[in-house]
């Protein structure tokens, strides 16, 4: 101990011990960063009722789906991040592609989620449930003229179509889910078919669109079922109804928010205990009520204002087939000529 660079670095193992013992263990039980593509608004009552629960308390950081996952690719190592929450398979696995998220393995996840709504792969589990699904306007179309999105491109629909962006990745999972049904041939064939048949140009968004077809600007539309229910909610009198596509062939698609453990968190252990706790039946009506979307946790039911829209049969496809096909799909979307 007589020499002083020995000295020094003793001194300073002996800090660095001070530091990091004490500290470790009070943080890891205390608080847990998450970075959601969700609103703050949509998130904060269940990460609230969480805190109540657990004494752990969340700190959300909200901002736009791809912009997360270029600042959890950035950060690396570094991120505050312990667990990602974003919309669409498409992006949850563009997330895992990314390479920050990190698998999870949790028999509670398994027993909670439908195996069709999760990462084969365990980086990512679905934890609300939206379908994307026909909107058509009540003076315009009978409920039986409505069958599966196949059908909307049938020349009967000339000029009777309104759509999304190509460019939104709704429509990506979509375009995907098809191709992952029919082979990319007949795929493309159905989606030139409803670009011959749009009345417009594709909108900005589903809301937009939803009121161009409640305006009779066209006849029917495809949108996620939570735009319509907050439209409805708002707009009770308009004459819009909601058709579940494809109930005698292979169901309507549907798709998921999600979480997965982010790759560099420090806290995996108190990070899973969060996300197993949002798939419990406690948590997901929290979760799926305040955006009009469904539990994935067949233990939970879902809200009176989405049960009013009657039950559907979903298709029993993986939606990470959303995400593997992803880019064939907008190739695809872009040969069709779907902007
Ligand atoms: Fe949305």
């Amino acid at each position: 101990m007589s020499h002083p660079q020995a000295l020094l670095r003793s001194l300073g193992a002996v800090a660095l011990a001070l530091f990091v013992l004490p500290a470790a263990p009070a943080f890891a039980s205390e608080k847990l960063v998450v970075y959601s593509a969700r609103i703050e608004a949509l998130v904060k009552p269940m990460f609230d009722a969480y805190t109540t629960a657990t004494g752990v308390e969340i700190q959300a950081v909200t901002d736009k789906e791809g912009a997360l996952v270029e600042r959890l690719k950035a950060e690396g190592a570094n991120t505050p991040a312990d667990l990602l929450i974003t919309t669409d398979a498409g992006n949850l696995w563009q997330a895992a592609e990314a390479g920050v998220l990190r698998p999870v393995e949790s028999a509670t996840l398994e027993a909670a989620v439908p195996a069709n709504l999760r990462d084969p792969g365990k980086q990512w589990v679905g934890l609300t449930i939206r379908a994307r699904t026909m909107f058509f306007n009540t003076s315009l179309v009978k409920p039986a003229q409505l069958s599966t999105y196949e059908q909307l491109a049938d020349p009967a629909w000339r000029g009777k179509l309104c759509l999304r962006s190509s460019k939104k990745v709704y429509n990506q999972s979509l375009v995907a889910m098809l191709i992952s049904e029919h082979g990319e041939a007949k795929a493309e064939e159905i989606v030139r078919g409803w670009v011959a048949n749009l009345a417009t140009e594709p909108f900005a968004d589903d809301t937009r669109m939803l009121e161009a077809v409640a305006a009779g600007q066209c006849a029917v539309g495809i949108a996620n079922t939570y735009y319509y229910g907050r439209l409805i909610e708002k707009k009770p009198d308009l004459p819009l109804g909601i058709f579940w596509a494809n109930q005698s062939t292979g169901g309507v698609h549907v798709n998921v928010t999600g979480a997965g453990l982010t790759r560099h968190g420090k806290q995996p252990a108190a990070a899973q205990k969060l996300l197993e706790w949002l798939a419990s039946p406690q948590a997901q009506n929290l979760f799926a009520d305040v955006n009009f979307e469904s539990p994935v946790n067949p233990a939970a039911a879902p809200s009176a204002a989405v049960q009013a829209w009657g039950s559907f049969k979903a298709s029993p496809l993986n939606v990470v087939e959303a995400g593997r096909l992803q880019a064939t799909a907008v190739r695809l979307m872009d040969r069709a000529g779907y902007r």
